[in-house]
């Protein structure tokens, strides 16, 4: 999508720290981290969320094995990670380009706020 900030970071058009990069999956450290590891795991293609992910369409699957891959890189495995997906509105997504958040690093708290 022309004017969507995540296509515009795949298409690098604005910088970002990319820490992965394949055909399909972009991973960014996030501009305002909430955690000493915070990382944005989107696809390329340009999905609003969850939401309009076609059934049979493996992306959801492919950013869950970047995110086990980062989660290795970054020495989250032994103490623990959240990988999250704000969805809509209420749910916190600010950014209308699916991605999940990877965080790790210190005490995450539940329930999120
Ligand atoms: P959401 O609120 O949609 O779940 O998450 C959007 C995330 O994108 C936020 O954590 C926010 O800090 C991050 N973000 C917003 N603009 C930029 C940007 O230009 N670059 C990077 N790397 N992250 C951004
Ligand atoms: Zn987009």
């Amino acid at each position: 999508m022309e004017d969507c900030l995540f296509c515009r970071i795949a298409r690098k058009e604005i910088p970002a720290q990319i820490v992965y990069e394949d055909d399909v999956v972009l991973a960014i450290k996030d501009i305002n981290p909430q955690a000493p590891v915070h990382v944005l795991i989107l696809p390329k293609e340009h999905f609003d969320s969850i939401l309009t992910v076609p059934a049979g369409n493996d992306i959801i699957s492919s950013i869950h094995i970047v995110a086990n891959r980062l989660a290795l890189k970054f020495g989250i495995v032994d103490s623990g990670f959240r990988l999250v997906n704000n969805c809509g509105e209420q749910g916190g997504q600010t950014v209308l380009h699916l991605h999940y958040h990877l965080l790790g690093g210190r005490n995450l708290n539940w329930p999120p706020g």
